[in-house]
Parts: structure tokens; C-alpha cells; sequence
């Protein structure tokens, strides 16, 4: 086991930071996703329209890269999990600075923390004239949350999603702790991911948004995620571009689902289509049987 352990060793590489955006409605959320979005240096490149699939990775100008979760609201990190499925490692709580802490900053917070996910806060709004980010700062003290120029240790970064102003702060912030989080993955394994969202579209079928947490993916594999199973027939970034192979850290958009997947289930890697198929047959033999074994009592 310990030799297994250190042969893996040298083979592990740095993986991007995961990152949720959480906060009270309004505060700014969308606006910043968005805005992050748009500080993406391969966007350019890659062109292609930008769609929803729930997750997008970013590059920065020093060729760092970021995972977002943007699935509206708290609900990716409830009903994931809800599912027992942890899948970011960073949460970045959003405050307006006009309108302080609110009842969602709360449950917020309370969630990142039962995680065991740091926090950092972005303390949204600072160009509107009512801005007040000491208020939020006290506030957000009541909660635990300590700025770092009070000696505490959270970071709270100022930002106006709106105008763009100390959004890169922002990313850097992210970065630093995602540095001494020492993320690491095994790009050289098959690979492993959680189901961001999922749904039936009337032309391709099955598709879901998978996060490849360990390994890489590559068109062709087969695989096995809750009751489902299938096959990668082809697999797309958040700009609707085919890749032929996707790593640790990055979301991908699949089709070759036999049914739909839930948002939370483990997505794994199976060496045969036989493997793939008898593990989601085995797993929804034994949630029926337990379904009818509830019905009987
Ligand atoms: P969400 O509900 O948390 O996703 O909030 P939104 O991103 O939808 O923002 C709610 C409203 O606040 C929208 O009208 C935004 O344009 C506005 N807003 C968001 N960020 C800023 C900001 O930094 N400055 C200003 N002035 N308005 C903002």
C-alpha cells in the first residue's frame, strides 16, 4: 500500500482550484461569474459561443488556471452535497458592500464551513456610493470570519464585479490558497468525476456535465456514473468545442449517457463495456430491491 502510495507520488501534478461562488441573491454572483468569464486569456483562442453546462475553467495571463461551479444559486453545492459528494475546494462568498450580511450569507457561510471549505469573501458592490466594506467586515466578524488585517484569517478582497475593479485580486487570492491547499491529481490514471448537472436533450440524447476530479478522460471511454453507464461518444468544453481528452480539474459536457445521470453521482472509468454495464445494472437491481423491500414494511 505504502509503495503503491509512493510510486503514485511522483506522478501527481498540480490541478486547478474548484471553486463555488456563494451569497444573498443579488449580491452580485452571476455578475461576477460573468465577469471572471471574461478574464479567460484562451477565450480568444478557442472562440466558439459560450454556453451553460454548470462549470467553466479559466486561464490567467501567468497560465494558472481556475475551475468555477456556476450553477445558479447554492444549488450545486446543496444537492451535491446533499449526495455526499464534495467537489469544490474553495467557496468564494460574495457581500454586497451596500446591503451588508443577510440571511443566504449566513447559510452560506454555515455551509462552506460544515465542508471544511476555506472562504474567501468578496466584498461586492465597492462602486456604488452606499458601499460600506468595514460594516460587512464587522459583520461578517459576528460570523467567524476574522479580515486578515484584523488578524484574523480571512481574506476579503473588495471588488465591483461591475466595473471589473480588483477582480484579478480577487483571482490571485484564490490561487494562494488553492497554493497551500497543494492540490495534486494523477493526470495518467482513468478517470474519476462527479456529474455537475445533467438533462435530456431532444437531439443528443443523454448529456451531462461531468468535473474530472482524477485521471483523464478520453473520447471512446467507457464509464459508469450511479445507475447509468455508457460510452464517451464525444465530450465538450463550456464553448461548445470538441476535446478528444479532458484532465484533472476540468468540466466537460459528454453525450453517450444510456439514461440520464443525477447531478452528485460518481462518474468512474470502466476498462470494458461489460464492466461498465453490469455495475449500473448490479447498482439499480439493488436500489429497486430495496425500493420494494420499503414498500413491503
Ligand atoms: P446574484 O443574484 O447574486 O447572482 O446577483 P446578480 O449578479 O444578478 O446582481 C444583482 C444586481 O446587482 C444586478 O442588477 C447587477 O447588475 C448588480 N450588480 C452586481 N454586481 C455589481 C457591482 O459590483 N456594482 C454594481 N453597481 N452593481 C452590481
Amino acid at each position: 500500500k505504502i509503495l503503491e502510495e509512493e510510486e503514485e507520488e511522483g506522478e501527481l501534478v498540480e490541478r486547478p482550484p474548484v471553486v463555488t461562488v456563494m451569497g444573498h441573491v443579488d449580491h452580485g454572483k452571476t455578475t461576477l461569474l460573468d465577469t471572471i468569464r471574461k478574464t479567460d486569456v484562451a477565450a480568444r483562442e478557442k472562440g466558439g459561443i459560450t454556453q451553460h453546462i454548470g462549470a467553466y475553467k479559466i486561464k490567467l495571463p501567468n497560465g494558472k488556471e481556475i475551475t468555477f461551479l456556476d450553477t445558479p444559486g447554492h444549488e450545486a453545492f446543496t444537492t451535491l452535497r446533499a449526495r455526499g459528494s464534495k467537489v469544490a475546494d474553495i467557496a468564494v462568498l460574495v457581500v454586497a458592500a451596500d446591503d451588508g450580511v443577510k440571511p443566504q450569507t449566513v447559510e452560506a457561510i454555515n455551509h462552506a464551513k460544515n465542508a471544511g471549505v476555506p472562504i474567501i469573501v468578496a466584498i461586492n458592490k465597492i462602486d456604488k456610493p452606499g458601499a460600506d466594506p468595514e460594516r460587512v467586515k464587522r459583520e461578517l466578524s459576528q460570523y467567524g470570519l476574522i479580515p486578515e488585517e484584523w488578524g484574523g484569517d480571512t481574506i476579503m478582497v473588495p471588488v465591483s464585479a461591475k466595473t471589473g475593479q480588483n477582480v484579478e485580486e480577487l483571482l490571485e487570492n484564490i490561487l494562494l490558497v488553492a497554493e497551500i491547499l497543494d492540490l495534486k491529481a494523477n493526470p495518467n490514471k482513468p478517470a474519476v468525476g462527479t456529474v455537475i448537472e445533467s438533462k435530456l436533450d431532444p437531439k443528443k440524447g443523454a448529456v451531462a456535465t461531468i468535473l474530472i476530479e482524477n485521471g483523464t478522460l478520453h473520447q471512446g471511454d467507457y464509464f459508469v456514473a450511479g445507475y447509468t453507464w455508457g460510452k464517451v461518444r464525444a465530450m465538450f468544453d463550456e464553448r461548445g468545442n470538441q476535446l478528444k481528452e479532458a484532465g484533472p480539474g476540468t468540466p466537460v459536457e459528454i453525450l453517450g449517457f444510456n439514461e440520464v445521470p443525477q447531478a452528485g453521482d460518481k462518474f468512474i472509468v470502466k476498462k470494458t463495456e461489460r464492466e461498465a454495464r453490469q455495475l449500473a445494472e448490479l447498482r439499480k437491481r439493488k436500489r429497486e430491491e430495496e425500493l420494494l423491500a420499503k414498500k413491503a414494511r
